[in-house]
């Protein structure tokens, strides 16, 4: 065998076959997953002369898409691998190619629709920098072989009193269990040191938008000009406890926490009493079982999906905020709601009812976590 190299899913044209239908059929044939349903697709290239067409399409979570087995002939290995580790010696050279064409395609879908308003651009790579670190610290909130093992030695005895009983301890141990919040605290305040003083100064641009300033001796928007927002990008904001005003908002981020980490309690909870259901008749447990078990509550608390919510909600939270901190330094009472082109109808109606103020809650976003709406200073009604 040749040595192997790293290449695309790719193959060639069958009869009658659109482009688009071949490359999704070789993909799905050579990496054996299921083609996402909702995979977008962002753009499409062709090779310099003119023999491949390359298709690109996004998917939220790739972690999600499982991938195959090897064929063992012509597929040795299959991986995901990051744009930035494709320059690697073991890369096939027409692949990395390709790479010029793909990665502006890949740069544009990002830009493509930011959140609305000046510095809208700031929430996307805001939410991919920091969803990576809420879900390490939404995993690390408990050791899933612990909570496992823990779990079946109450449950030996009790396997034996039926499903009622297996139930009722999975909800009583549910609440005796630990769960760490240490790691998401670190998270959280990660997110909203970034987001705040990024939402600040969206927040001053748009009030220059509107003519209106901030008292010059203001302290965060002393801090806005320390950051040089041309170069800014995600994980380098100034600790949060050294911003002006964000004590305000840390006793809310407490409650945020503890939230988060019930939701984890509660998630457990529904875990291993689907287990035990499946169990009951099985008794006693072994290390498989066990083992199983762990497996189940891992993938429970190490939830791309739920990660991908809690960042993307305290993202457009954190930065509404630090835009209305600076609304109400400069005297401002009242908000547009500024809706996202993908914004639900809800939001449009909010949006219809403008302006509201800044008192009102309940249309302050995230209204919902993927309408992506901002907030503009406004004139209250007369
Ligand atoms: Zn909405």
């Amino acid at each position: 065998m040749d040595e192997a190299r790293w290449e695309v899913p790719a193959g060639h044209l069958e009869d009658g076959d659109e482009a688009l239908e071949a490359a999704v059929r070789e993909w799905t044939e050579e990496t054996g997953a299921t083609f996402p349903k909702d995979a977008e697709q962002v753009g499409t290239w062709v090779s310099e002369d003119g023999s491949f067409q390359g298709f690109v399409f996004r998917t939220a979570h790739e972690e999600e898409i499982e991938l195959g087995t090897p064929d063992g002939e012509e597929i040795s290995g299959i991986a995901w691998w990051d744009l930035d580790d494709l320059d690697e010696p073991e890369i096939r050279s027409k692949l990395r190619d390709s790479l010029d064409r793909v990665e502006p395609i890949l740069e544009r879908a990002e830009k493509a629709s930011p959140r609305p308003g000046p510095g809208g651009h700031r929430e996307e790579p805001l939410v991919k920098h920091h969803v990576k670190k809420v879900r390490k610290a939404l995993a690390a909130q408990v050791s899933p072989p612990a909570v496992a093992a823990s779990f079946a030695a109450l449950a030996g005895p009790a396997a034996v009193a039926g499903a009622a009983a297996l139930a009722g301890l999975a909800v009583s141990f549910g609440a005796t269990l630990s769960i760490s919040m240490g790691a998401l605290q670190v998270a959280i305040l990660g997110v909203w040191a970034d987001s705040w003083l990024a939402g600040a100064k969206s927040g001053r641009d748009s009030l220059d938008e509107h003519g209106i300033r901030v008292p010059s001796e203001d302290p965060l928007d002393q801090a806005i000009d320390k950051v040089d927002w041309d170069k800014w990008t995600p994980g380098k904001a100034p600790p949060a406890w050294d911003l002006p005003g964000f004590e305000d908002v840390s006793q809310e981020l407490g409650q945020l926490i503890t939230g988060i980490s019930e939701t984890t309690r509660e998630e457990i909870v529904k875990t291993v009493k689907v287990f035990v259901d499946g169990r009951v008749a099985h008794v006693p447990w072994g290390p498989s079982d066990v083992a199983e078990l762990a497996r189940e509550i891992e993938s429970c608390v190490n939830d791309a999906n739920r990660a991908m919510l809690i960042a993307r909600t305290e993202v457009n939270r954190a930065m509404t905020q630090g835009a209305q901190d600076l609304f109400r330094r400069a005297g401002i009472a009242w908000f547009d709601l500024v809706t996202h082109p993908d914004a639900c109808p809800i939001c449009v109606a909010i949006r219809e009812a403008n302006p509201h103020p800044v008192s009102d809650q309940a249309d302050t976003p995230p209204i919902h976590p993927n309408c992506r709406c901002s907030t503009a200073p406004a004139r209250g009604r007369q």
